[in-house]
């Protein structure tokens, strides 16, 4: 049955036993007040006139006063027949009492008006006796009807009691207890009410709730575990080898190739710190230098290739550490969630490398041979060791010298371009003069400078140290410097070329007032084969690169001063020998 459905007729019952008793309690009371005014009214009244009448009659002598008090109170009485034989013994009482009046010595008179008033009392009497009887009755059934309603008043509040607060409160804890379950994910949660009630109405709508969210979060695990599956199926299938860490730096896959390359395997691997894994491995090891500096969670970071021995051979990759970044949900600021280690296989790139490299050094050493042939047989020539020479074939001889001249410039710069590529910079530093490689630059530069009628000035106090340095590498380094200063600047200006002391180092400078370096330029004309778009000069953009490599093999270092439009400085620092 239904909680309302109850609770309608429990507390329906109640309210009919309430108005039952109150009718009942009204009709009864209503009875008694009757029965009793009856008594009053019809048997007292009598009573009271038969005694007033009998006080009237035995007065001393029979006098006006006392008929006439008799009279009224006769008159009452006659006005006042309520039993039956009453009226006949009324008759007879006023009948003989006139007869008393013509004749008051009448002794047996008097005494039968005495006893037909007697005899009207003990009628009224009797009357009084059987009325309270009836009135008594009246108030034990008004008892016995309100102890009846009552009783059942007090059996529905009862069963009330005993059960709606159960009935009410249990299915309530049981449903917050599993409104709780479901809460905490706990979606298998079922109702169990059995009644046909409002409660197992509810307990229907939960089930099928719960059922609800069982399923949607079960299509949606299986829609993530699909994507899981899907994305690491994408990682695996990943030629390069690819990391991935959480911010904790927990590892949280390994693609097949990384595990092959670092020799480790996926359950050594996979929720373990990578900070313990490479503490047993190399590779990994230098897979996470960047990881623990402050950089680890900010840009991603490139190195220099690392070499690894991967499918029977020496393997290079490119390394790249990317962190990454996601904006959770409802936030507004990204928030770091962890690192991908990438690893690209660059050895196919670094095996056409070498070849080049290896091509470029076999050709321009190949090259030298016939060059410096060409330019013994033009010193020949210009000797005029072989006959003399006119004016217009003089011309042509020098025109020859200067482009095999350039040829050697060109062949000699690739070949150290070769060198600083395959690594194999074979520096020999000693302690060296510093004019003489000032000297050497100098003069390697006196022809083309004289050319652009450009002044080279000099300035190098003759007190300074020697400086710790290879010679031919460093000079070759200056006279690079200075070429290029005559090159970029206009005819009939000047180079300054200075040596000085700056701490415990020896500072080499060529300045020059030609067209400079836009700002943006200034440190890529430091890369390989790079030249400033719009250079007109010849060139081949080694020339810096090689020098940067040359001076900081020997622990120095270059770099570049610049006014756009008005010139540059180039600045070569190298350890001076101490004095
Ligand atoms: P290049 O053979 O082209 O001179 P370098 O490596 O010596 O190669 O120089 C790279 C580029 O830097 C040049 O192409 C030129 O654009 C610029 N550069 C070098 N020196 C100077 C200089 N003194 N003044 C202006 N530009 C210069």
């Amino acid at each position: 049955m239904k909680i309302k459905t109850k609770l309608i007729l429990g507390i329906g019952a109640m309210f009919v036993m309430v108005v039952l008793i109150t009718v009942i309690g009204t009709i009864y009371i209503n009875k008694l007040s009757a029965d009793t005014k009856n008594i009053l009214v019809d048997n007292y009244n009598t009573v009271d006139y038969s005694r007033q009448m009998l006080i009237a009659l035995n007065e001393n002598g029979f006098t006006n006063e006392s008929i006439s008090k008799f009279e009224t109170n006769l008159k009452k009485q006659q006005n006042n027949i309520t039993e039956n034989g009453e009226q006949q013994l009324t008759d007879e009482l006023a009948a003989n009492f006139n007869r008393l009046k013509n004749n008051p010595s009448d002794s047996l008179l008097f005494s039968t008006v005495h006893n037909n008033l007697t005899d009207i009392m003990l009628l009224n009497m009797q009357a009084i006796e059987r009325k309270s009887a009836v009135a008594k009755k009246t108030a034990g059934n008004a008892t016995l009807w309100m102890e009846m309603v009552g009783a059942c008043c007090f059996l529905i509040a009862f069963v009330l009691l005993l059960n709606l607060p159960g009935n009410v409160a249990n299915p309530l804890k049981e449903l917050t207890a599993s409104i709780k379950e479901i809460a905490a994910l706990n979606y298998s949660k079922r109702l169990h009410f059995e009644k046909q009630n409002e409660f197992g109405e509810l307990a229907g709508a939960f089930n099928t709730m719960a059922q609800k969210l069982e399923e949607y979060r079960m299509s949606n695990l299986e829609k993530l575990m699909m994507e899981k599956k899907r994305i690491e199926t994408l990682i695996n299938n990943i030629k390069d080898p690819v990391i991935g860490l959480d911010a904790k730096k927990r590892i949280l896959f390994m693609n097949d190739v990384a595990l092959k390359i670092s020799g480790l395997k996926a359950e050594d691997t996979i929720g373990k710190l990578i900070q313990d894994v490479a503490v047993h491995n190399d590779l990994v090891r230098s897979l996470i230098q960047e990881l623990f500096t402050a950089n680890g969670e900010q840009s991603p970071v490139k190195s220099e290739p690392i070499k690894i021995y991967a499918d029977n051979k020496e393997s290079y990759f490119d390394k790249q550490v990317i962190p990454i970044k996601i904006t959770p949900t409802g936030e507004q600021e990204e928030k770091f969630v962890g690192n991908v280690i990438m690893l690209q296989n660059i050895t196919p790139f670094k095996e056409l490398d070498f070849a080049k490299t290896n091509f470029i050094a076999t050709v321009s050493h190949e090259l030298k041979t016939p060059i410096s042939s060409i330019k013994m047989s033009l010193q020949l020539l210009e000797n005029e060791q072989i006959g003399a020479i006119n004016e217009e074939q003089k011309n042509l001889v020098n025109s020859i010298k200067d482009d095999a001249n350039r040829l050697l410039k060109i062949t000699g710069e690739l070949l150290n371009m070769t060198q600083v590529e395959s690594g194999h910079i074979e520096i020999s530093a000693i302690a060296t003069d510093v004019h003489e490689i000032l000297q050497y630059a100098v003069d390697a530069n006196r022809v083309a400078a004289d050319q652009k009628n450009i002044k080279l000035t000099v300035t190098a106090p003759a007190s300074l140290p020697a400086v710790f340095a290879d010679k031919d590498k460093t000079a070759w380094v200056l006279t690079n410097l200075i070429s290029n200063a005559i090159r970029y600047s206009y005819d009939d200006a000047t180079v300054y070329i200075e040596a000085k002391t700056n701490a415990n180092k020896i500072e080499f400078s060529v300045t020059d007032s030609g067209q400079g370096i836009a700002p943006q330029y200034k440190e890529k004309i430091f890369d390989r084969y790079f030249r400033v778009p719009g250079t007109k000069k010849e060139g081949t953009g080694l020339g810096l690169s090689i020098s940067k490599e040359f001076i900081e093999a020997q622990g120095g270092s270059i770099q570049v001063d610049s006014d756009f439009g008005r010139g540059s400085k180039f600045t070569v620092s190298l350890n001076a020998v101490p004095v």
